[in-house]
């Protein structure tokens, strides 16, 4: 049986997407796929308040991730890390053969725009990797100040991962002035993974053209030269990008000021939920994700027998993630999902709980 997903990512699939998925196959060097990808790249600048590239990537998120590093890293490349996404992308940065470093904090804590500041005033770098939504502890770093610092280092590449905000909260990239924002399907735009979305600035695009060894299938000069005809290098994930042309338009049709208001509405009803049964949060407060919310256990709480006990329900719950898992558990909150469905998960818990919290 299909569970109702709170997981925070993949995240659940509305009927409507699965249909558009559906649609018999065309091909993708045809009239009707250049319109259909044209339509998308003009939503997705309209989503982004940006007059940059979009490209349309067949991958998870983690693949384009891999290729900014391998587009745009000359010199070398600071990755900032409050969590497990963004210190695998420190990783992925050394296996791309890269010099990099890492800068982490503790988890539970944001990416400060001083710390930011000190990284990058050392003069060492040429890229920086930033997570904005650190989806493994539900923090949220303060993008807009960070932007601001990254003003004062032209030199320096901003690679921002939006992967668990994207479409959740307003995000202005011609005010941020990303070199590269990335983003998966299966996150906030509730759709199934294997397509990421990434936009990529003029100046980055010059600046690859530099770099070598950027490879075949993320390269974004590749890319580039695809997006002349409203196309992709290689054969896209055609299904998907059927779906999210459908979402675009279900976003333009509920407004997006909406929209956010919806993800504030479930994150604020959410953490008000765990506050009121007796839990903390656990990000440092200020810090709290809009898409998620990751919840400290309490020690009270068998939380491999709740996630067991749900399932049996029809409902795929997180018991959380790396280092943290059953210290804390995360309830995502994005997507098509409204305070219904919050609710819905909230009076499930608030059954289950007392069989496994001593
Ligand atoms: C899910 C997630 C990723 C990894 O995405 P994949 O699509 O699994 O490659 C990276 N960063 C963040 C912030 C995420 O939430």
């Amino acid at each position: 049986m299909a569970k109702k997903l709170y997981i925070p990512g993949p995240t659940q699939v509305s009927p409507d997407m699965l249909a558009a998925m559906a649609q018999p196959m065309i091909g993708h060097r045809t009239k009707e796929y250049a319109a259909l990808h044209k339509d998308v790249v003009e939503h997705l600048r309209w989503l982004l308040n940006t007059r940059e590239r979009v490209f349309l990537s067949t991958s998870s998120s983690f693949g384009i991730m891999e290729g900014a590093v391998r587009n745009l890293v000359g010199k070398r490349c600071v990755n900032f890390a409050n969590g497990a996404f963004s210190k695998k992308w420190h990783d992925v940065t050394l296996r791309c053969g890269k010099e990099a470093d890492l800068v982490e904090v503790e988890w539970g804590k944001p990416i400060t725009p001083e710390l930011v500041d000190k990284a990058l005033a050392t003069g060492k770098y040429d890229a920086m990797t930033l997570i904005h939504n650190e989806t493994s502890t539900g923090v949220m770093s303060p993008v807009a100040e960070i932007a601001e610092v990254m003003q004062r280092y032209p030199d320096v590449s901003f690679i921002l991962d939006t992967v668990s905000s994207m479409s959740a909260v307003p995000l202005d990239l011609d005010a941020l002035k990303t070199d590269v924002c990335i983003a998966g399907v299966q996150k906030a735009f509730a759709l199934p993974a294997g397509l990421a979305i990434c936009a990529v600035s003029e100046r980055a695009l010059a600046k690859a053209e530099t770099i070598p060894g950027r490879g075949y299938y993320f390269d974004f000069v590749e890319f580039a030269k695809s997006d002349e005809k409203n196309n992709t290098p290689s054969t896209p994930c055609i299904s998907q990008i059927f779906a999210l042309h459908q979402q675009l338009l279900k976003m333009a049709s509920e407004g997006l000021e909406k929209r956010y208001q919806r993800h504030r509405e479930m994150a604020e009803a959410t953490r008000n939920w765990a506050l009121s049964r007796g839990f903390t949060l656990f990000p440092e407060p200020g810090s709290y994700s809009m898409t998620l919310t990751c919840v400290r256990n309490d020690d009270r709480t068998d939380l491999e027998a709740l996630k067991k006990l749900a399932g049996e329900r029809g409902y795929a719950i997180d018991n959380g993630y790396g280092k943290i898992k059953n210290k804390t558990f995360r309830i995502a909150h994005m997507g098509d999902y409204t305070l219904k469905d919050m609710q819905e998960l909230f009076d499930l818990l608030d059954e289950l709980l007392p069989a496994v919290r001593s």
